[in-house]
């Protein structure tokens, strides 16, 4: 079996992409075609700092438990750049980290009073509806049939499923070209779910984590990899001279945090702290300096919704 990069190693690759020096100087725009480079490290846009709320009181379950604990716990993802991603020294970062902190901190909980917990696509529910973490926010797509098990406020993004494939691939433009092909997506994730209807065709293969999916597909065990384009992005980053994001997204995936179902002061506490950190320009600031770097356009958030 062909060596492959460690997470670690590949957190290195990402920020050497980032920190590049190319014609671009400073530019400190996003692309839309492929990670940003800049000319060194002073011009990498800084991420915000956000303000602790004091003597925070709602009348929420869980917060109450966390404020007894002296710390909330929040589920996130390990292994997608840009997103949420950790280093072999144990630091998180990207976008969904940034959003996860900036909530913390209007819910009265400074980011060493954090506890983040891994917790992968497939047993999200379980994690929240147990009470293994306070929250979640990890790349979730709010939908009907996960609001049967648990809550969401939001949401703060809107991805689309989309293919990454190998660079020198042209028989894939989409996921009508799937045919006899083999393509991987994390079990439980809405990607597999849509892939796995007739109408494409298609061989799947299920793994728990998105990184198992992309060293299948270096090694050429499948054809694609499926589920959220700002996740692909990521990992394209990492392979740009192998990998490469089709690029025509082809659901929608409205991004929310999980918490426990029913606690509707959270909820409402949780989605009027994404509308403040929107309106205060920490969004901004925490995309441009975490996803933004991976090639994504900034759209700002959707519409948070008030059920
Ligand atoms: N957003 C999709 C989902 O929640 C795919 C990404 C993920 O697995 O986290 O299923």
């Amino acid at each position: 079996m062909k060596a492959y990069k460690s997470a670690a190693t590949a957190a290195v690759t990402v920020l050497a992409v980032a920190l590049t020096a190319t014609a671009c100087g400073g530019d400190s725009e996003t692309s839309g075609d492929g990670p940003t480079t800049r000319a060194d490290a002073r011009d990498l846009p800084k991420l915000p700092t956000y303000t602790v709320a004091r003597n925070v009181d709602i009348d929420s379950p869980t917060l109450q438990k966390a404020q007894a604990a002296g710390k909330l716990v929040i589920g996130a993802k390990n292994d997608q750049p840009f997103l949420g991603f950790e280093d072999e020294t144990g630091k998180r970062s990207g976008f969904d980290i940034e959003i996860a902190k900036m909530v913390a901190a209007d819910l009265g909980f400074p980011a060493d009073k954090i506890e983040f917990k891994t917790v992968d696509t497939g047993v999200r529910e379980e994690a929240i509806s147990d009470g293994e973490v306070d929250l979640y926010v990890g790349t979730y797509t709010m939908n009907d049939e996960r609001r049967k098990k648990v809550g969401f406020a939001g949401p703060y993004y809107m991805a689309g499923a989309d293919l990454l494939i190998r660079k020198d691939d042209r028989t894939i433009a989409g996921p009508f070209s799937l045919q006899g092909k083999k393509v991987c997506s994390a079990k439980g994730s809405t990607a597999l779910r849509e892939i796995k209807k007739p109408e494409y065709n298609t061989t799947t293969v299920e793994t728990a984590k998105y990184t198992e999916c992309v060293r299948l597909l270096l090694e050429s065990e499948v054809d694609a990899v499926t589920t959220d384009d700002a996740i692909l992005k990521g990992y394209a980053a990492q392979h740009p001279d192998q990998l490469k994001v089709v690029g025509r997204p082809f659901t929608e995936e409205p991004y929310g945090i999980g918490m426990a179902k029913g606690d509707k002061a959270l909820r409402d506490a949780v989605s009027d702290a994404i509308v403040a950190h929107d309106e205060n320009g920490d969004y901004k600031m925490a995309y441009d300096a975490t996803l933004g770097l991976s090639g994504s356009h900034y759209v700002g958030p959707p519409m948070v919704l008030r059920p």
